[in-house]
């Protein structure tokens, strides 16, 4: 059988993870990358990759089976999951989690009048965290779901130090805080505060001429942001900046501890250790775009998330062959 053909919609880390992952993995083929930038400036990971401009694919609807979309989820997939889920099926990593019903219904829609398949808001978080959540619930209704992440460099709250006054650079690391995590493991099913679960680590260059205390008291007691946490400031210098802080590290752990009857306690955990969190979020969007594709020719058309997908569907192995090895 020939490959499944798949198209990169935006090529930043997650569109470099999506070709870097689809070389492992043979049944997969990648035809084009699609930039809204000019795509002579674009550099792909292997030289033969096509790059396109964002408006030629409305004439290559026959070269694509799956577009796997690598926008950023606040300004890119909301306009351009539904708008091209009308004419293609397509795989997304939406990951702002308050906004997913209202995406939801805006891809279905689309989706629906286009006869395609599109699969959102999958990667990690959300994506496999959120089907441990769901198992821990089904299979333990009596209990109690914690959701740890980290260590891990966070996009959202890196940007909120560097928009600071007198910061020149800076990254910032959420941590789980061990005792907490401790405690969780041990089935003790503890209520656990915002600042009893996770602190936060800044590493800050400091503009020239900037207050170092000043700096430290607009980051540590910012809204939202850092002033529910405890937070540590770590003044560091460019070199360092770009020595030591460059990698995007992540991951975290799902616990579900419950009860299946008086004084029998159950604990499962599912852990996750990245030392590129574009690249396994990409990976992930790999295997759904194999199921995806499926899910078109099957006439299983809409919107879907991980959820509604058979697990079987992710893996290039037939199923009889995962019944005869992994069952
Ligand atoms: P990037 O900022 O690297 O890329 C986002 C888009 O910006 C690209 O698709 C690209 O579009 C454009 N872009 C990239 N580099 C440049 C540049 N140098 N100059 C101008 N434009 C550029 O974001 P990420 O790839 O790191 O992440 C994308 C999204 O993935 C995040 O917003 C996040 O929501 C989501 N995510 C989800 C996870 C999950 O578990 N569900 C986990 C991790 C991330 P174009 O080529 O069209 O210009």
């Amino acid at each position: 059988t020939s490959p499944i053909r798949i198209g990169i919609v935006g090529y930043g880390n997650l569109g470099r993870g999506v070709e870097a992952a689809i070389a492992k993995n043979p049944d997969l083929q990648v035809v084009g990358i699609y930039t809204r930038r000019d795509p002579a400036q674009l550099q792909p990971l292997h030289a033969g990759t096509p790059v396109h401009r964002m408006d030629a694919l409305a004439q290559h609807q026959d070269r694509v089976d799956v577009l796997i979309l690598c926008g950023g989820s606040k300004d890119d997939l909301p306009v351009q999951s539904p708008q091209l889920a009308a004419q293609f099926s397509l795989v997304d990593s939406f990951d702002t989690h308050a906004r997913i019903p209202e995406h939801f219904a805006a891809v279905d829609a689309a989706a629906q009048g286009g006869q395609t398949t599109a699969l959102i808001s999958a990667g990690w978080d959300p994506g496999m965290f959120s089907l441990n959540r769901l198992m821990g619930e089904a299979l333990l209704p009596d209990g109690v779901t914690y959701t740890f992440w980290g260590k891990g460099l966070s996009q959202g709250h890196s940007d909120a130090i560097r928009r600071v006054p007198g910061v020149a650079g800076g990254v910032q690391y959420t941590i789980p805080v061990d005792e907490a995590v401790e405690q969780v493991r041990s089935g003790t099913r503890p209520d656990l505060t915002t600042r009893q679960k996770h602190r936060r680590e800044c590493h800050v260059v400091l503009a020239e001429g900037a207050d170092a205390d000043a700096v430290r008291r607009s980051i540590v007691e910012m809204p939202h942001y850092f002033d529910q946490y405890d937070t540590t400031v770590h003044f560091i210098s460019a070199e360092e900046l770009a020595r030591d802080h460059t990698a995007m590290p992540h991951g975290g752990f799902v616990i579900r501890s419950g009860s299946t009857s008086d004084g029998v306690s159950q604990v499962v955990e599912y852990r996750l250790q990245l030392d590129s969190n574009p690249e396994f979020t990409a990976s992930v969007l790999v295997a759904y775009a194999r199921a995806v594709h499926r899910m078109r020719v099957a006439r299983q058309y809409g919107c879907k998330t991980v959820f509604d997908v058979a697990p079987g569907l992710l893996s290039p192995r037939s199923a009889q062959e995962l019944r005869a090895d992994l069952l």
